[in-house]
């Protein structure tokens, strides 16, 4: 991976931040591999050149504005948004920087960069479907990045997605490779499986109630039979465990529509 990063013209990489909760970049600061590159450290000092990431650099203000600005006259940069748009009262719910004074709109900020990027990639659930932030009475009329901008995104869902979705969808790019995607704009090497088809706990008896280990949970609500992604067989924190490993049931956070209206599960009778 180090040797595919280490292309010099490789395109350099700007990561914006809308109406989220940070999770996803929380989640990408946890990548672990036992192969370099081995953190999320390696792959921002070594591997990439970020050119700004709101929580990551230290810019902020005019320095930040004169970056963007280099950028889009650049074109070569890969667009990556966490986060879903806000666009009431004009977008002025969202405002990363401003310039001259004047504050820029996340709205307007994403519209610019995604019509000049090389690819604009969603990280999360918000910035792909509107997930969580769009979610409810919706007072600031979150849109997804799709939606907000008219570009085609590649879409790595989850909420939040896992490191290693979020590293190679970004290897791949980097390489000048073609991701090919599903109907939801998700790469299909990391979204074609269905987690009830490769649960461990498919032939086990059903739970009833919660806190029993190694039963399925489906009674209790469990989305794993309608959600995508390898969860069983990459699991998380490091292949240490994952939602159904660990007693709760999947809540199907990779899927366009959640959270849903309705309960993320059963509660148990
Ligand atoms: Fe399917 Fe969920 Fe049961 Fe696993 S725990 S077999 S994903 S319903």
């Amino acid at each position: 991976m180090s040797e595919a990063l280490a292309n010099p013209s490789a395109p350099s990489v700007i990561w914006l931040q809308g109406s989220g909760c940070t999770g996803c970049t929380i989640s990408f600061l946890n990548y672990v591999s036992a192969t370099a590159p081995q953190s999320a450290a390696d792959i921002l000092i070594t591997n990439i050149n970020l050119l700004y990431h709101p929580n990551l650099s230290a810019a902020a203000g005019s320095t930040v504005a004169d970056v963007i600005a280099k950028a889009v006259a650049a074109g070569n940069f890969i667009l990556i948004v966490e986060g879903g748009v806000p666009t009431a009262f004009g977008g002025r719910a969202c405002a990363p920087w401003s310039e001259g004074g004047v504050e820029v709109t996340f709205l307007a900020a994403v519209q610019r960069l995604a019509a000049k990027a090389l690819k604009v990639v969603c990280v999360g659930n918000c910035a792909s479907f509107g997930g969580v932030s769009a979610s409810g009475s919706n007072p600031t009329a979150v849109q997804s990045v799709k939606v907000a901008t008219g570009k085609t995104t590649i879409n790595v869902a989850g909420c939040p997605p896992h490191p290693d979705w979020i590293v190679w969808t970004l290897v791949q790019l980097l390489q000048g490779k073609t991701i090919a995607v599903d109907t939801y704009g998700r790469p299909k090497t990391l979204y074609s499986k269905r987690i009830h088809d490769i649960c461990p706990f498919r032939e086990a008896d059903e739970a009833k109630t919660f806190g029993v280990a190694g039963r399925c949970l489906e009674e209790l609500g469990c989305r794993g039979p309608s959600t995508y992604a390898n969860c069983p067989t990459n699991k998380w924190n490091n292949g240490v465990n994952w939602c159904i490993g660990a007693g709760a049931p999947c809540i199907g956070c990779t899927s366009s529509t959640f959270p849903g209206t309705s309960a993320l599960f059963k509660t148990a009778s």
